[in-house]
Protein backbone atom coordinates (compact mmCIF):
# COMPACT_ATOMS: atom_id res chain seq x y z
CA UNK A 1 0.00 0.00 0.00
CA UNK A 2 1.38 3.30 -1.05
CA UNK A 3 1.52 6.32 1.84
CA UNK A 4 -0.88 8.33 -0.57
CA UNK A 5 -3.37 5.58 -0.78
CA UNK A 6 -2.92 4.71 2.99
CA UNK A 7 -3.46 8.58 4.29
CA UNK A 8 -6.74 8.18 2.03
CA UNK A 9 -7.35 5.23 3.87
CA UNK A 10 -7.04 6.97 7.37
CA UNK A 11 -9.03 10.14 6.87
CA UNK A 12 -11.82 8.10 5.10
CA UNK A 13 -11.94 10.06 2.00
CA UNK A 14 -14.51 7.83 0.20
CA UNK A 15 -14.97 7.38 -3.46
CA UNK A 16 -14.99 10.93 -4.39
CA UNK A 17 -11.49 12.46 -3.53
CA UNK A 18 -7.79 11.66 -3.45
CA UNK A 19 -4.39 11.82 -1.65
CA UNK A 20 -2.34 12.65 -5.13
CA UNK A 21 0.93 13.28 -2.58
CA UNK A 22 1.52 12.98 0.84
CA UNK A 23 5.17 14.40 2.02
CA UNK A 24 7.07 15.70 4.98
CA UNK A 25 9.10 19.06 5.21
CA UNK A 26 11.86 18.21 7.62
CA UNK A 27 12.57 22.22 8.08
CA UNK A 28 9.31 23.18 8.90
CA UNK A 29 8.66 19.85 10.58
CA UNK A 30 4.93 19.08 8.97
CA UNK A 31 3.27 16.52 7.12
CA UNK A 32 1.14 17.57 4.03
CA UNK A 33 -1.10 15.76 2.23
CA UNK A 34 -2.35 17.00 -1.05
CA UNK A 35 -5.58 15.56 -2.17
CA UNK A 36 -7.84 16.57 -5.16
CA UNK A 37 -11.29 15.25 -6.42
CA UNK A 38 -12.32 12.39 -8.57
CA UNK A 39 -13.99 12.40 -11.30
CA UNK A 40 -17.01 10.58 -10.14
CA UNK A 41 -17.27 13.16 -7.87
CA UNK A 42 -19.69 15.67 -10.46
CA UNK A 43 -21.88 12.30 -10.88
CA UNK A 44 -23.39 12.67 -7.47
CA UNK A 45 -23.30 16.38 -7.21
CA UNK A 46 -26.04 18.56 -7.82
CA UNK A 47 -26.62 22.56 -8.24
CA UNK A 48 -27.13 24.12 -4.14
CA UNK A 49 -29.92 27.02 -5.41
CA UNK A 50 -32.35 24.46 -7.86
CA UNK A 51 -30.61 21.03 -7.92
CA UNK A 52 -29.55 21.05 -11.31
CA UNK A 53 -26.83 19.32 -12.87
CA UNK A 54 -23.25 20.63 -12.46
CA UNK A 55 -19.92 20.65 -14.41
CA UNK A 56 -16.48 21.11 -13.03
CA UNK A 57 -15.88 25.08 -13.73
CA UNK A 58 -12.61 25.71 -11.88
CA UNK A 59 -10.65 25.49 -9.25
CA UNK A 60 -9.40 27.85 -6.29
CA UNK A 61 -6.13 28.81 -5.36
CA UNK A 62 -4.42 26.49 -3.00
CA UNK A 63 -5.99 26.05 0.35
CA UNK A 64 -4.73 24.70 3.76
CA UNK A 65 -6.84 22.80 6.67
CA UNK A 66 -4.78 21.77 9.96
CA UNK A 67 -5.77 18.24 10.64
CA UNK A 68 -4.45 16.59 14.20
CA UNK A 69 -0.87 16.02 14.31
CA UNK A 70 1.10 12.92 12.70
CA UNK A 71 3.02 12.08 15.43
CA UNK A 72 4.45 14.58 16.97
CA UNK A 73 4.73 16.42 13.46
CA UNK A 74 2.15 19.04 12.49
CA UNK A 75 -0.61 17.76 9.16
CA UNK A 76 -1.87 20.01 7.03
CA UNK A 77 -4.87 18.92 4.11
CA UNK A 78 -3.99 21.10 0.71
CA UNK A 79 -6.35 21.47 -1.89
CA UNK A 80 -7.21 23.12 -4.84
CA UNK A 81 -11.19 23.00 -4.22
CA UNK A 82 -12.94 22.46 -7.74
CA UNK A 83 -15.55 24.92 -8.41
CA UNK A 84 -18.96 23.78 -10.10
CA UNK A 85 -21.18 25.50 -12.36
CA UNK A 86 -25.25 24.56 -13.01
CA UNK A 87 -25.77 23.52 -16.33
CA UNK A 88 -29.50 25.03 -15.45
CA UNK A 89 -29.40 28.29 -13.79
CA UNK A 90 -25.08 28.97 -14.10
CA UNK A 91 -24.46 29.84 -10.50
CA UNK A 92 -20.94 29.17 -9.77
CA UNK A 93 -20.41 27.43 -6.29
CA UNK A 94 -17.38 26.31 -4.02
CA UNK A 95 -17.63 22.19 -3.73
CA UNK A 96 -17.39 21.67 0.44
CA UNK A 97 -14.99 18.99 0.88
CA UNK A 98 -15.68 16.22 3.46
CA UNK A 99 -12.99 16.68 5.65
CA UNK A 100 -14.01 20.97 6.58
CA UNK A 101 -15.22 21.56 9.75
CA UNK A 102 -16.83 25.02 10.27
CA UNK A 103 -13.95 27.18 9.66
CA UNK A 104 -11.89 26.91 6.55
CA UNK A 105 -8.84 26.83 8.02
CA UNK A 106 -9.45 23.63 10.43
CA UNK A 107 -10.67 20.05 9.70
CA UNK A 108 -13.55 18.25 11.93
CA UNK A 109 -11.25 15.98 13.91
CA UNK A 110 -9.09 18.93 14.48
CA UNK A 111 -11.51 21.17 15.86
CA UNK A 112 -13.18 18.70 18.51
CA UNK A 113 -9.41 18.41 19.40
CA UNK A 114 -9.49 21.82 19.96
CA UNK A 115 -12.62 22.14 21.04
CA UNK A 116 -12.40 19.64 23.80
CA UNK A 117 -9.00 21.33 25.13
CA UNK A 118 -10.29 24.94 24.89
CA UNK A 119 -12.74 23.71 27.73
CA UNK A 120 -9.96 23.13 30.12
CA UNK A 121 -7.00 25.54 29.23
CA UNK A 122 -5.90 28.46 26.81
CA UNK A 123 -4.73 26.52 23.88
CA UNK A 124 -3.70 28.63 20.97
CA UNK A 125 -0.06 27.99 22.52
CA UNK A 126 -0.64 23.96 23.11
CA UNK A 127 -1.80 24.01 19.45
CA UNK A 128 0.57 26.66 17.81
CA UNK A 129 -2.46 28.50 16.26
CA UNK A 130 -3.70 32.11 16.57
CA UNK A 131 -6.18 33.02 19.04
CA UNK A 132 -8.49 34.76 16.60
CA UNK A 133 -8.95 31.35 14.43
CA UNK A 134 -9.60 29.30 17.44
CA UNK A 135 -12.42 32.12 19.02
CA UNK A 136 -13.69 32.16 15.27
CA UNK A 137 -14.31 28.44 15.69
CA UNK A 138 -15.49 28.43 19.43
CA UNK A 139 -17.76 31.17 17.84
CA UNK A 140 -19.16 29.21 14.86
CA UNK A 141 -19.75 25.46 17.19
CA UNK A 142 -21.94 27.43 20.17
CA UNK A 143 -23.74 29.26 17.72
CA UNK A 144 -24.81 26.31 16.48
CA UNK A 145 -25.22 23.96 19.38
CA UNK A 146 -27.53 27.10 20.46
CA UNK A 147 -29.48 26.91 17.54
CA UNK A 148 -30.38 23.03 17.93
CA UNK A 149 -30.59 23.32 21.99
CA UNK A 150 -34.00 22.97 22.93
CA UNK A 151 -35.69 24.78 25.61
CA UNK A 152 -39.11 23.69 25.72
CA UNK A 153 -39.11 21.32 28.64
CA UNK A 154 -37.19 24.81 30.66
CA UNK A 155 -39.51 25.56 34.06
CA UNK A 156 -37.72 26.80 36.24
CA UNK A 157 -35.08 29.87 35.64
CA UNK A 158 -32.83 31.37 37.82
CA UNK A 159 -30.86 34.53 37.35
CA UNK A 160 -27.21 35.79 38.50
CA UNK A 161 -25.27 38.46 38.34
CA UNK A 162 -20.94 38.00 38.13
CA UNK A 163 -18.74 41.08 38.45
CA UNK A 164 -15.90 40.48 36.26
CA UNK A 165 -13.01 42.64 35.52
CA UNK A 166 -12.77 44.57 38.98
CA UNK A 167 -16.00 45.48 38.89
CA UNK A 168 -15.84 47.17 35.55
CA UNK A 169 -17.83 44.79 33.89
CA UNK A 170 -21.14 42.42 34.88
CA UNK A 171 -22.19 38.99 33.34
CA UNK A 172 -25.63 38.41 33.75
CA UNK A 173 -26.34 34.18 33.71
CA UNK A 174 -29.46 32.57 33.13
CA UNK A 175 -29.62 29.27 34.01
CA UNK A 176 -31.85 26.52 33.62
CA UNK A 177 -32.26 25.43 37.50
CA UNK A 178 -33.45 21.62 36.87
CA UNK A 179 -30.78 20.41 34.79
CA UNK A 180 -28.50 22.92 35.76
CA UNK A 181 -27.39 24.44 32.18
CA UNK A 182 -26.77 27.86 31.26
CA UNK A 183 -29.45 29.11 28.95
CA UNK A 184 -28.50 32.73 28.10
CA UNK A 185 -25.32 35.05 29.09
CA UNK A 186 -24.92 38.70 28.74
CA UNK A 187 -22.31 41.16 29.26
CA UNK A 188 -22.97 44.58 30.43
CA UNK A 189 -20.94 47.71 32.06
CA UNK A 190 -24.58 48.36 34.05
CA UNK A 191 -24.91 46.25 37.19
CA UNK A 192 -28.92 44.76 36.03
CA UNK A 193 -30.06 43.02 39.38
CA UNK A 194 -30.41 43.29 42.57
ZN1 LIG B 1 -28.72 25.84 -10.64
Amino acid sequence: MTPEKMFHEMLGLGMNWEVKESRFEKESGTVFLETQEKAQLWEGLRCPKDGGYVFCYDHTEEMTWRHLNVFQHRCEITCRLPRGKCRGCGHVFRVRPPWEGLISHFNKEFEAFALLLIREMPVAKVVMETDMRLWRMTFKHAARAYGEADFSNVCCVGVDELNIRKGHEYLSVFADLVPKRVLFAKRGRTKRFG
